[in-house]
């Protein structure tokens, strides 16, 4: 696969989470998802009313794990906790690791498993890398100034690599 492929998600949906509807998805039977500026804003301590009312919606439909790159594990537990799914932080995404691990946990194969976040270079990525079917979102909440400069900058990068965001 080329890089370009590798950072082109399946589906792009230029709003958060909530507006994904899963019944739309053929063969998918599970979902692998990002935590921050995916559910809520990085400095957001709790999801919206929008996202729980999401999550317990396609919850009854399908697994879903949380897999974050945050290192902080008692925020990303917190969250998990309040929407009763499991998680692991820290994973290191666009590394396979956590990811797969969440795959072998809903007893699935990672075709039939939709990875969705807000990032190119590692949820997008690590998706594709396992041949997933890779959903980018937009943010919930406007993102800050760092953050929201390595996110255009991935952007960036994925257009002049030829990868296809719309
Ligand atoms: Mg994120």
């Amino acid at each position: 696969m080329n890089i370009w492929q590798l950072l082109t998600p399946d589906l792009v949906i230029k709003n958060p989470l909530w507006h994904l509807d899963v019944t739309s998805l053929e063969g998918i039977r599970g979902m692998v998802l990002d935590v921050d500026n995916t559910l809520l804003g990085n400095r957001e301590l709790e999801v919206s009313a929008p996202v729980r009312k999401w999550v317990g919606q396609v919850k009854q439909q399908m697994p879903l794990w949380l897999v974050s790159n945050n290192c902080f594990h008692q925020r990303i537990k917190s969250i998990a906790e309040s929407l009763d799914l499991p998680f692991y932080a820290n994973a290191a995404k666009p590394s396979r690791r956590c990811v797969r691990l969440a795959i072998e946990g809903m007893g699935l194969t990672a075709p039939e498993v939709a990875m969705v976040g807000d990032r190119l270079l590692t949820d997008i990525l690590v998706g594709n890398r396992l041949g997933m079917y890779t959903i980018l979102i937009h943010p919930p909440v406007p993102i800050d100034g760092t953050s929201r400069l390595v996110r255009d900058s991935e952007f960036w990068l994925a257009r002049v690599s030829g990868a296809r965001l719309t």
